[in-house]
């Protein structure tokens, strides 16, 4: 009889897990809560895998010698509680899938912000020198899905806290941890120091054989690097020089003190050598070159990803310039704190277009950022009441508008050469768009059909 293993949850990494299963000889049966979806379903019948939906029948489960569980199912639930007093192992769809690979190298990159940049600019730097790489985790497919497919030379794995919940053995070959700030506390009893020990299961396994690259500036994860023996080489990203393996901002260049096994080198990247901007992209560049370095690809290849990686949209995304002012889209920046990177790293003056569904912003984070380089703020929402009242005394031009289209409108009157026009909201969008995707993918068929009039203007 082969050995049963059941997955919990139908959804991306449940697939992918069933399917890695079936294909490494398991009895896999799959169960989830709810339903799944008609293409799920139609992948689990052409591979001949049972399953339910709907509703988990404990005989079935509890039957197993392995659970599987998918990310999004905590562990208080009833089921993993009857599992777990009878003693059945129950682990992460990452921790699963890591056991089948082989020779690949894995980077898993984790952190509270950054993780999906940091990915796929990890990705883009492999696939550039020639490798084979996977991207996958947290972001698109999962890593049991890729596994199962094969053929790679390397996994850049995202990897969120709840997956790294469910480790026992994960041994990354480059462990990234960008950075820990309260998130998802629902999840860990309101206690922000489970969060942070969650975060670190990342490098438990780890060995002087692994590089664990870390964000010094991050407090929450050097304190708990004090308080820990870590194994691996240690890579710090920080904004000083402390002397150790790290990597810094100085000068307008990122700076690497790089030595993983015997081979030391001291290198400087020009941040004009760079495609992406603001400061919190130079500690993800850092994390991503790092990880390149110790995966051995040599620098000229990694210099050429730098500067063609494009990234995901709505992350201050370049839309078009016209007639000498660039359109930034960031669409993404839901909170303060994404806006002062933004505020930071764009060059020039600002038209500020931001608003929508005010969460209690505290606006004084970035007052004197606003106040430096802001020219004119468009707030774009149903009520704008909370950024009128906090602006209203500090900036010269305030105007409020209800659509994209008149937000760029404002914005292409008030520009001059050498401006920028940056949505970077700090709000949700739900007030007069569907999803932040949709508030960024308007603006940008606005700048779009503005450039398209002037030009035709030209003819
Ligand atoms: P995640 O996948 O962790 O949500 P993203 O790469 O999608 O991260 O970035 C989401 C937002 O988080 C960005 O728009 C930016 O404002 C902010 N961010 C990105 N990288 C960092 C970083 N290293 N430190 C702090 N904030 C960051």
């Amino acid at each position: 009889m082969n050995e049963r293993i059941v997955i919990l949850g139908g959804g991306e990494s449940g697939i992918g897990a069933a399917m890695l299963a079936q294909q490494k000889g398991y009895d896999v049966f799959l169960s989830d809560g709810g339903g799944i979806a008609p293409d799920r379903r139609r992948s689990l019948k052409s591979q001949d895998i049972q399953f339910e939906e709907n509703g988990h029948s404990e005989e079935l489960i509890t039957n197993a010698s392995l659970v599987v569980k998918s990310p999004g199912i905590p562990d208080s639930v009833p089921l993993i509680q009857t599992l777990l007093h009878k003693e059945i192992l129950v682990i992460s769809e990452v921790e699963f899938a890591y056991r089948f690979i082989d020779k690949a190298k894995v980077v898993a990159i984790t952190g509270t912000n950054g993780k999906t940049t940091t990915s796929l600019l990890t990705y883009h730097l492999l696939k550039t020198a020639g490798y084979k790489v996977a991207l996958g985790g947290n972001i698109g497919k999962s890593l049991a899905g890729l596994v199962a497919e094969g053929g790679y030379h390397y996994y850049v794995v995202e990897v969120s806290s709840f997956q790294l919940d469910g480790i026992t053995n994960f041994r990354p070959d480059v462990a990234v941890l960008l950075n820990i700030t309260p998130d998802h506390l629902d999840r860990y009893e309101y206690n922000f120091n489970r969060y942070v020990t969650s975060k670190f299961r990342i490098i438990e396994n780890l060995t002087n054989e692994q590089a664990f690259i870390y964000c010094a500036d991050s407090e929450p994860v050097t304190e708990e690097i004090n308080k820990r023996k870590v194994e691996a080489s240690m890579f710090a990203m920080t904004a000083s020089n402390n002397n150790k393996l790290n990597a810094y901002l100085k000068d307008e260049h990122l700076i690497f003190n790089y030595q993983f096994k015997e081979d030391f080198k001291k290198y400087q990247i020009p941040l004009s050598e760079i495609s992406l901007i603001g400061k919190h992209n130079m500690v993800n560049s850092m994390a991503a070159v790092l990880s390149a370095l110790c995966m051995e690809v040599p620098i000229e290849k990694v210099l050429k990803g730098l500067k063609n990686f494009k990234n995901a949209p709505h992350r201050l995304e370049f839309v078009k310039e016209i007639n000498g002012v660039a359109y930034i889209n960031d669409s993404k920046a839901t909170n303060v704190d994404s806006v002062y990177y933004a505020l930071d790293g764009v060059k020039g003056n600002i038209i500020w277009i931001a608003g929508g569904i005010d969460k209690g912003n505290d606006y004084g984070q970035i007052e004197k950022l606003v106040k430096k380089k802001v020219k004119a703020l468009i707030c774009m929402g149903k009520d704008n009441h909370a950024l009128t009242e906090y602006f209203d005394s500090k900036l010269d031009k305030i105007i409020e508008v209800d659509s994209a289209k008149k937000a760029i409108q404002q914005a292409y009157q008030l520009a001059e050469e050498g401006d920028v026009v940056l949505l970077s909201p700090a709000c949700a969008s739900f007030d007069l768009f569907s999803n932040y995707e949709d508030r960024g993918d308007k603006f940008k068929r606005e700048v779009t059909k503005l450039s398209k009039k002037l030009k035709a203007k030209e003819v």
